[in-house]
């Protein structure tokens, strides 16, 4: 049997995630989300969930060009406000999200919980906002090299999953993606037997969820390291920052066994 049949069986799709970040205006994004298309075919979605994740202002057109050409391509968002309305300016929330056809989104990014103060605590509420609203959050742990180097990369993780899937009775909705800091848009990243490594202590926090539970790398994945990480048996796609902004170069991430 081969690694993604033994995945599949365990229910677990490989699925790769284009984090825009702050980049891409609605137009720019459109074309993109069109340029991908057209090199992607149902054979390469039918082996992996595809999903962007632009800014909020482009996701209406990122709905508008994914339904208008039935794109098999998975809409994101970056983050959510965990309340369902009220007074929070400037705020989105996850019922807003979902009505624009948003199927997962990214919660507790190193750049929000480093640049914006989320603990996880916050990543919590967040987490059960977007499966209230139907949708698949992607939580993001991953470690600073000031743990890495200390030694304490597997309790810190192990914290921040406790921290995040507090109070959830069903996991098997969550997907994962460890990034280590030190590798996000560094040109850095760990072994592949080190990412698959602190992997297997995030699949363990995760308890009898553990196994079916889709957890993702991320960490300057590109068209050249992507397939050594896929390999990883543990490893069930990537959550991808640089690499995938531009259509050829995403593309080229999505195919890697070509
Ligand atoms: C990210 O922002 O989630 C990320 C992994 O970025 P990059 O691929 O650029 O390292």
């Amino acid at each position: 049997m081969t690694e993604s049949q033994e995945k599949l069986d365990e229910g677990r799709k490989d699925l790769i995630i284009g984090n825009w970040k702050m980049h891409h205006t609605h137009l720019e994004a459109i074309q993109v989300i069109q340029k991908l298309s057209y090199r992607l075919d149902l054979a390469d979605y039918e082996r992996v969930d595809v999903g962007v994740a632009p800014p909020f202002t482009a996701l209406r057109s990122g709905q508008t060009v994914i339904e208008a050409d039935r794109l098999p391509i998975h809409l994101g968002a970056q983050d959510t406000h965990f309340a369902e309305s009220g007074a929070f300016t400037g705020e989105i929330s996850a019922p807003m999200l979902a009505k624009l056809s948003v199927r997962f989104v990214i919660v507790g990014h190193s750049e929000r919980r480093e640049h914006f103060g989320e603990d996880d605590a916050l990543v919590n509420q967040k987490a059960k906002a977007v499966l209230a609203a139907g949708m698949t959050p992607v939580v993001c742990v991953g470690e600073t090299l000031e743990i890495r180097e200390s030694g304490d990369t597997n309790e810190w993780v192990t914290g921040q999953v406790a921290g995040a899937i507090k109070g959830i009775e069903d996991l098997s909705k969550l997907v994962f993606a460890y990034e280590p800091i030190w590798a996000i848009g560094t040109g850095r990243t760990p072994s592949t037997d080190d990412a698959a490594g602190v992997i297997d202590v995030i699949r363990a926090a995760l308890g009898d969820a553990g196994d079916v539970v889709r957890v993702l790398y991320g960490g300057s994945v590109n068209a050249g390291n992507i397939a050594d990480f896929m390999a990883k048996r543990t490893i069930d796609g990537a959550l991808v920052g640089g690499a995938s902004l531009d259509p050829d170069s995403f593309a080229s991430i999505v195919r890697y066994w070509v």
